[in-house]
């Protein structure tokens, strides 16, 4: 998700920014004032938070390394270092993206320098890439990529790495931990937000609720879900809260637009409003998403 503050307007602006770019969106956060909280899931399994703003990290610690699941903003890094040194003396071994938005991997760059093998899908890389303006540097870029699936064997474990067809955008990977039975679903819909869409970067509604249900088929009712903001963890009852919301709004919002309601006219409808009271904050507001979903749906709706 991204940082976005003021007008409809600045909205669409942002939207026709590239995933990059939210990293300099990010100044509005009070870096200082953050703390990284540790949680333990697992055994050798852990969540970094760092508050609603930031990507969730799942840190796989053993006696192969540290493994992470994202890399929160950049100017984190040192807490998430004071952090990892607080659970293993282990050096960063494997980075992996679930997508490319800046909250998750702006803090690739000083990973890699610390020897970290990131790891992505190839769309992913590909749009990080292709950045025309605030292109990252060359080592926050994916050095491994994968197109349908790739298994990591680490710390004994299984990590299952798959990538969800387009969801969140068109280059997300969702990193399941197969013995441990702990899942980092990025952007996904899980926790009790309203999801950023990434709908200029191959993301759509549709496929973020695809990728919510098929989370539902690959993980099971005892799974410990990290969601990529707030959490640490949820489960099955939280994705299907979510669903259920984006589910009806969708609808709200694609009967507006066959009846030719502009977006202004939507977002004054306030279609979200009778799930307000049990959302969780975070950067995306209720005006946000509905402009998010109107964005996605007038390009198929007839
Ligand atoms: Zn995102």
């Amino acid at each position: 998700m991204r940082i976005v503050a003021g007008s409809q307007l600045a909205a669409i602006a942002v939207l026709a920014s590239t995933g990059w770019f939210s990293n300099a969106r990010a100044q509005n956060i009070d870096f200082g004032a953050i703390e990284v909280q540790t949680v333990k899931v697992a055994d050798g399994l852990y969540v970094l938070l760092g508050g609603a703003a930031q990507g969730n990290i799942a840190v796989s610690v053993g006696s192969d390394g540290i493994l992470l699941v994202d890399s929160m903003y950049a100017p984190m890094h040192q807490k998430i270092m004071d952090a990892l040194a607080r659970i293993s003396r282990q050096p960063v071994r494997y980075l992996v993206n679930t997508h490319l938005h800046g909250d998750h991997t702006a803090g690739n760059e000083a990973m890699a320098k610390l020897g970290a093998v990131i790891i992505s899908h190839e769309n992913m890389r590909k749009r990080m890439a292709e950045q025309q303006n605030n292109a990252p540097p060359a080592a926050a870029l994916p050095v491994l990529t994968y197109t349908d699936s790739m298994t990591l064997r680490f710390n004994g474990e299984e990590i299952y790495i798959y990538h969800p067809e387009p969801a969140h955008t068109d280059g997300d990977s969702i990193i399941y931990f197969r013995h441990a039975n702990v899942m980092h679903v990025g952007d996904v819909p899980s926790s009790l937000r309203y999801p950023n869409i990434g709908v200029n970067e191959g993301g759509s509604v549709d496929g973020m609720l695809a990728a919510a249900r098929q989370v539902m088929k690959i993980a099971n009712e005892n799974t410990k879900i990290i969601p990529g903001h707030l959490g640490p963890v949820v489960g099955f009852k939280e994705i299907q809260q979510q669903l259920d919301m984006f589910g009806v709004v969708r609808d709200r919002i694609a009967t507006a637009i066959r009846a030719g309601k502009t977006l202004q006219e939507v977002v004054a409808s306030k279609p979200t409003a009778d799930f307000d009271q049990d959302r969780m904050g975070g950067a995306i507001t209720p005006d946000r998403f509905v402009t998010l979903i109107y964005t996605d749906l007038s390009r198929s709706v007839k």
